[in-house]
């Protein structure tokens, strides 16, 4: 079992930034409205999310850490995922790594904590938490050195975690955000909730994370076709800029990098920009689980739409008509 777990560890979990983005995962799926991340030495020594979602019950704390176990899906459908999790991987694959506490309270119960350490399972004990979930993983990879070598320095590693962090925020604007570092005590990321109409929202959200001149230049997308929506923003073809680093693409609320999507992206901007220059876009795709595979890999960040085709014209069509539309 143990090992086992550590193999499918490897899978889930690579470094500190991947880790954070389950845990992240977690805390959306289970409704939280604030999010704290807080951070030691690149997250090699500690990650600590806080959430103040619905929590676990006390009977709960042991299948949350064990191996397939979620309270998500049934396992019988698959194909129709609403939530960020369905594998009930992550929680045991980062236990069977690292020291993991895990801390929880539902409302109108007490707080219950459960410890395992390189796999193995503690018992479950009363703690005191206010309300929510508190999830702490401290010296991931301890149990196996080989991977520890792999991680990068603590500056790579932070950049990494506010990447993760960034574009989950993206995903959900109402919901806030807060990362700090605990060595330096600073609070190096954070964003308010936006409540309210969605598109001030995700504006205002995208403001707060890319930056004012991005929110300023950009172009309001909302297209469909054949039952996939697409809305976000797309910046003017004039605020493109020499790296990529601005394109952000979400399906279902998930973040991707599709290569299919992202080269749909540069194709509806290939009349209007030379080769290197790129485009900045922040872009939601919406469409009934059913019509696409997010099982494609354990960290998710790949998708399989059924109908490929679909998606990557309603991207370049529903661009190049707001392009067209700005007088470009
Ligand atoms: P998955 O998300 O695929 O279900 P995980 O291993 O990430 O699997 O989590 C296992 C289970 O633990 C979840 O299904 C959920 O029931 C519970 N859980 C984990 N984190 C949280 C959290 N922050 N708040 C509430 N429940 C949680
Ligand atoms: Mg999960």
């Amino acid at each position: 079992e143990t090992a086992s777990n550590r193999i499918a560890a490897g899978e889930v979990v690579e470094r500190p930034a991947s880790a954070i983005k389950e845990l992240v995962e977690n805390a959306l799926d289970a409704g939280a409205t604030r999010i704290g991340v807080e951070i030691a030495d690149g997250g090699k020594t500690l990650i600590r999310v806080t959430d103040d979602g619905h929590g676990i019950p006390r009977e709960e704390l042991k299948l949350a850490l064990s191996r397939h176990a979620t309270s998500k899906i049934d396992g019988t459908d698959l194909l129709n995922i609403h939530s960020f999790g369905f594998r009930g991987e992550a929680l045991p694959s980062i236990g069977a790594v690292a020291r993991l506490r895990i801390a929880s309270r539902v409302s109108e119960g007490e707080a219950w904590e459960l410890n395992v350490n390189g796999g193995k399972l503690g018992e479950v004990a009363p703690c005191s938490l206010r309300g929510g979930t508190v999830v702490e993983v401290r010296d991931l990879f301890h149990a196996t050195p080989a991977r520890l070598k792999f991680l990068r320095s603590d500056r790579a590693e932070n950049q990494a975690i506010s990447d993760v962090l960034k574009r989950l925020a993206l995903a959900a604007p109402d919901v806030a955000f807060t990362l700090t570092d605990t060595g330096t005590g600073k609070t190096t990321f954070k964003v308010e909730r936006h409540q309210g109409d969605l598109i001030d929202a995700h504006l205002a959200r995208m403001e707060a994370i890319l930056g004012r001149d991005f929110a300023t230049n950009a172009l309001v997308i909302d297209a469909e076709r054949e039952g996939i929506t697409l809305t976000g923003f797309a910046a003017l073809p004039t605020y493109s800029r020499g790296a990529a680093v601005a394109q952000f693409l979400f399906v279902n609320g998930r973040p991707v990098r599709d290569k299919v999507l992202l080269g749909a992206l540069r194709a509806a901007y290939s009349d209007f920009l030379s080769r290197d220059r790129h485009p900045a876009a922040c872009l939601f795709l919406t469409c009934d689980p059913e019509r696409v595979d997010v099982n494609v890999h354990p960290a998710k960040t790949e998708v399989r739409f059924r109908e490929p085709g679909i998606a990557r014209g309603l991207i370049v069509s529903g661009l190049r008509h707001a392009l067209a539309g700005a007088g470009h």
